[in-house]
């Protein structure tokens, strides 16, 4: 078992086996009392809301629960009102909690819903997806997706507990891996050279616990010099500036942790550095590294995005593996780091 304390929020994320069945103890014993509502999706719920609802109740908590449609087209504000309307209609207070179980859209739609009923009340996660493990359930970013964008309306909120069931996250299907494994191999990149390598020979898979542990470590150590996203904690985009221009050139066929992984050979790429390990790591994960639109079309992709326009834009770029930057730059001079990034330029 691991236990990672976040300082920022000061709640702890357990990684272990078995943690499913002991969440009710285990929320009893990090103060929470009253009713569990547990917030799913409709593909998660029925593969672990017995058994979790099961454990809630063993514990003595009343369970309440709101289940709905999977997959981030609902990430919405329209299921926002209706779970918070369910809220309502359970009766909830301020001495009950949600416990957001499933991936990342159920843990930021779930954990803005607890943010903002009754001005806010605790919340805990227990991801099902690695993405959400070594990512998501971490930091206390919650929010949904607006008509214009991703994660526009949304609020800080930590969660009073994360319960990492590796039991759920080894039994993921090899797509739902690969998406969180492109989040792995960019925390190895920001400062970890032992999980990078791990990443790399397929090493991590037989020390899941671990693996996940050094990713969220990492996070938490941002999250706590930077709660806020204003500093340090923007080095997580690494890739993801490339990435999101990949994804919305596909029109969003192609994934996120695969643009992400082309996204980081392209950061290392536009710095200047050779980017072999990174397809290499990649590749090992099952993800495509070789970006397959030109410079210039990512450029249109990233600056039709309004909000970008005439402004500036923080880049993450890499020194080495175990070191990235921030660098900010002029919106003008994106195109030059895409060109690059591609290998447009040598
Ligand atoms: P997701 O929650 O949509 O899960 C992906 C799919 O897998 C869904 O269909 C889900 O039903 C299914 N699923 C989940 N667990 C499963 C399991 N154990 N077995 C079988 N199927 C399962 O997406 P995700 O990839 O987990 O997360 C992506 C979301 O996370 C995005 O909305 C993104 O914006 C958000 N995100 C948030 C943060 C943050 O800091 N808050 C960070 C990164 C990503």
């Amino acid at each position: 078992m691991k236990i990672i304390h976040v300082n920022s929020g000061n709640y702890d994320v357990v990684i272990a086996p078995g943690l499913l069945g002991q969440a009710g103890e285990r929320l009893r014993s990090a103060g929470r009392k009253g009713t569990a509502f547990v917030v799913s999706d409709d593909r998660v719920y029925p593969l672990y809301g017995a058994r979790l609802e099961a454990s809630l109740r063993g514990a003595g908590f009343a369970v309440e629960r709101f289940v709905f449609p999977c997959g981030e087209r609902n990430k919405t504000m329209a299921t926002l009102t209706d779970a918070l309307e369910a809220m309502a209609g359970a009766g909830l207070t301020r001495g009950d909690f949600v416990a957001a179980l499933g991936g990342g859209v159920t843990g930021d739609m779930a954990g803005f819903a607890a943010a903002v009923y009754m001005r806010g009340i605790p919340f805990a996660q227990i991801p099902t997806t690695l993405l959400s493990a070594v990512d998501a359930s971490v930091g206390g970013k919650t929010a949904v997706d607006l008509s214009r964008g991703k994660n526009l309306a949304g609020a800080f909120h930590q969660p009073c507990l994360v319960l990492c069931d590796t039991d759920i996250l080894s039994a993921l299907p090899a797509e739902l891996i690969s998406e969180g494994s492109a989040e792995m191999i960019k925390c190895g990149v920001l400062g970890d050279a032992a999980l990078f390598d791990a990443m790399k020979t397929g090493a991590w898979k037989s020390d899941l616990e671990g693996s996940i542990a050094a990713c969220v470590a990492l996070k938490a150590r941002l999250v706590d010099e930077d709660e806020y996203d204003n500093g340090a904690r923007q080095l997580l985009n690494l890739g993801h500036t490339f990435g999101h221009a990949v994804e919305a050139r596909s029109g969003f066929s192609v994934s996120h942790g695969q643009a992400v992984a082309m996204g980081m050979v392209m950061a290392f790429r536009a710095a200047g550095l050779d980017a072999g390990e990174i397809a290499e790591a990649a590749r090992a994960c099952g993800l495509e590294s070789q970006c397959p639109y030109s410079w210039q079309e990512l450029s249109q992709a990233a600056l039709s995005d309004k909000k970008r326009r005439g402004g500036s834009i923080t880049l993450v770029l890499p020194e080495r593996v175990g070191k990235c930057v921030l660098k900010t730059v002029p919106v003008e001079e994106l195109p030059a780091y895409f060109r690059r990034g591609t290998g447009a330029e040598a």
